[in-house]
């Protein structure tokens, strides 16, 4: 019995889909050439959806990984955004505010104001050329007391 003219289920590579096929000709008893029921277009039967890559999974498996480290890492950014929020609303109107400059030096308590990353908070003093500051978006870690290569012999 011919295959010519029966519905098949097809991969279509326009529509990227299974999807009905008609038979247009067959060999050896195989559908050879089909045309896609939706979008009309003819080609070569070549089964169905394509098996994924070894390639394709392992990035599958990453993503699902990746929910957990994106929550954990939302948490500790509201949390942030949390202690920034009440640390600047208990800023007093008269409160200095030091223009964020990496080769000045400061000290705990310090309020910042960072052209990026705007008012910031010193909350800790990690090295002598490191503090830790508290913006909006986070905790970060950022140089102060920088030295200057010498200037050059006019
Ligand atoms: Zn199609």
């Amino acid at each position: 019995m011919s295959l010519v003219g029966e519905k098949i289920d097809a991969w279509c590579l326009k529509c990227k889909l299974e999807l009905a096929h008609v038979v247009l000709y067959e060999r050896s008893g195989q559908a050879a050439r089909v045309k896609c029921q939706t979008c009309g277009a003819e080609h070569m039967y070549r089964g169905l959806k394509p098996q994924k890559k070894p390639g394709v999974v392992a990035f599958n498996l990453s993503r699902l990984n990746r929910p957990k480290s994106t929550l954990q890492n939302a948490q500790t950014v509201r949390e942030a955004e949390t202690r920034w929020v009440l640390k600047n609303h208990e800023l007093k109107p008269d409160r200095p505010i030091r223009a964020y400059d990496m080769k000045e030096r400061y000290t705990r308590g310090d309020v910042i104001n960072h052209p990026q990353f705007g008012l910031g908070f010193v909350e800790r003093i990690v090295t002598d050329n490191r503090i830790d500051i508290l913006f909006r978006n986070g905790l970060r870690t950022l140089g102060m007391n920088y030295v200057r290569f010498p200037q050059p012999p006019l």
